[in-house]
């Protein structure tokens, strides 16, 4: 952990507001806390379909909710560039406790990112107080057949149409729509009520099932000025756009540890072990997750410390999702066929597990993403060996 995330945490910011144990007062243990929680509910959200309610509690309980914000604001500052690893570590920590719950996490420190990034201060300070009393955010970014549009009426700005594939939809008050205008793309930040316009009924995913994700019909708000986030196209802004995947890399990254984690407990228990089959796949997940690790780390740093590099953190990003993608599928099939077929019975974690992240690891244009990042190696003078930093820090 960096000095400031330190310093931050001895200050006690963003710290429970209900009276929880002093020993649960630093970050790292209330991180710890958040996530044993997470994976203890895991199982039962999944059941029901639903965000557990003692989660979202502790969510802002915790602080953990307020981290990403910067410390000026009551947060630890996870979304400063100086703390990348401790955001990484974060995300690879929810990655691991619940996918659902690391999806929702990613998704409110996004959008805690771009309101800091391309918002005004005031714009920022109102987020960052409702996030303090109790609002999550998140981004929903993707349409459907009735995409989201805005345009400019007498009385502000009027929305028609809605998103899909929102997650938190119902749970998030304050979510960042990307919008087209006349202009081009619009960011807006709204205020909705708790289960306001929402439709979970038409997620019936394989897996993620507690992610709350949905659709939303926002036609006919009107929403003020205020509202409108950066200037038209600044969500899609290289590279930050492309670039920010590391942080949905790293939850995956954390699902696939636990995998492994577990594959490693069954097969103990079961006194599999020694069987060098399993051995071999062992070696095999153990280093598939590790290669991930080691990528998505350089793609994050890469983003963090010089993102004026624009079409090389891009490029380090598209890679660091190949990677990441290749080695939880890799990991996935190892476990499968090394516990068999209890990885495919419930109540074994495996069997979820598995289940959210084969549903996770979807993620748009994963084909165009590989292909940019060899166009980028092709048109690159240097050699290979020198092309990226993987081994710096
Ligand atoms: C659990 C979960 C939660 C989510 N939450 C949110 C959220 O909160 N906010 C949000 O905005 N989104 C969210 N999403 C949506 C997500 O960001 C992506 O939009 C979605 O996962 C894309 O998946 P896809 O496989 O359909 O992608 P696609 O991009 O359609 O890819 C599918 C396949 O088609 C290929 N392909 C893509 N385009 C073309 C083309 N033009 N021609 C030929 N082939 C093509 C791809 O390379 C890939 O092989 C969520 C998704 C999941 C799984």
């Amino acid at each position: 952990m960096s000095a400031s995330l330190i310093q931050a945490s001895r200050r006690n910011v963003g710290a429970p507001r209900i009276g929880l144990p002093d020993e649960i007062n630093s970050w790292q243990s209330r991180l710890s806390a958040f996530a044993a929680l997470c994976e203890k509910r895991a199982g039962e959200a999944d059941e029901q379909s639903i965000v557990h309610p003692s989660v979202v509690e502790a969510f802002h309980a915790l602080g953990v909710a307020a981290a990403p914000l910067p410390t000026g604001f009551g947060g630890i500052g996870l979304i400063e560039t100086s703390e990348w690893s401790a955001l990484f570590d974060t995300l690879r920590t929810f990655g691991a406790a619940d996918l659902s719950v690391g999806r929702l996490f990613e998704g409110h420190a996004n959008a805690i990112d771009l309101v800091h990034r391309y918002g005004t201060d005031a714009q920022f300070k109102k987020l960052a107080n409702a996030i303090q009393g109790g609002a999550l955010t998140g981004v929903w970014g993707a349409d459907g057949a009735n995409p989201l549009q805005v345009r400019q009426v007498a009385k502000g700005w009027l929305l028609e149409g809605g998103k899909i594939l929102a997650s938190g939809a119902g749970l998030i008050t304050r979510p960042l729509v990307t919008a087209g205008s006349e202009a081009g793309q619009r960011l807006i930040l709204l205020d909705l009520k708790p289960g306001e316009r929402t439709d979970l009924s038409g997620w019936t995913p394989l897996g993620m099932r507690s992610s709350a994700t949905g659709s939303v019909d926002l036609s006919g708000l009107l929403v003020s000025d205020s509202r409108l986030i950066g200037r038209p196209g600044d969500f899609m802004r290289q590279p930050h756009f492309s670039g920010g995947a590391w942080r949905f890399c790293a939850v995956h990254l954390g699902g696939a540890e636990h995998l492994v984690e577990l594959y490693r407990e069954q097969l103990r228990q079961r006194q599999r072990d020694n069987d060098p089959y399993q051995l071999q796949r062992i070696a095999t997940c153990v280093s598939a997750a590790g290669s991930a690790a080691y990528w998505i780390k350089a793609a994050a740093r890469q983003l963090a410390l010089r993102s004026e590099e624009a079409e090389k953190s891009v490029a380090l990003s598209n890679l660091a999702r190949g990677v990441t993608e290749r080695s939880a599928l890799d990991v996935m099939e190892a476990v499968q066929r090394g516990a068999g077929l209890s990885a495919f019975m419930r109540a074994n974690p495996i069997e979820r597990v598995a289940r959210d992240l084969s549903t996770y690891l979807r993620q748009p244009v994963p084909d165009l993403a590989m292909a940019e990042a060899a166009r980028f190696a092709l048109a690159d003078a240097g050699s290979i060996k020198d092309m990226w930093d993987l081994d710096e820090g």
